[in-house]
């Protein structure tokens, strides 16, 4: 299923992230690919470029948490097409070790 308003894809019959009921997943959708500090993400963003990709991206503030610890703690989402989903976690992946890298993550509480 797919979350409209998350833009991931899960299994099961809600969303895990907001909880509401999804729809299935049509071609066309913008699907979660990465989650990127901010160093990382510029670095991702221009190999997508390269590749020719297609990204919507979104910034996560770290809960308004970035004010106090820096702008570290910020978290770029990569969304890409459907299609170019499997390709974009791969370059993730050979970038960055796995395609939900968080090299910051050890800030996380
Ligand atoms: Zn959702």
């Amino acid at each position: 299923m797919y979350c409209e308003r998350c833009m991931r894809l899960y299994e099961g019959g809600g969303c895990p992230e907001c909880g509401r009921p999804g729809r299935p997943v049509r071609e066309e959708d913008y699907c979660l690919a990465a989650e990127l500090g901010s160093v990382l993400s510029d670095m991702y963003a221009d190999i997508l470029r390269q590749e020719h990709i297609p990204v919507l991206t979104r910034l996560d503030l770290g809960a308004g948490i970035s004010a106090i610890v820096g702008p570290q703690a910020d978290v770029t989402r990569f969304y890409v097409p459907l299609p170019r989903l499997e390709e974009a976690q791969a370059l993730a992946r050979e970038l960055f070790g796995n395609d939900r890298t968080d090299p910051e993550g050890e800030q996380e509480p």
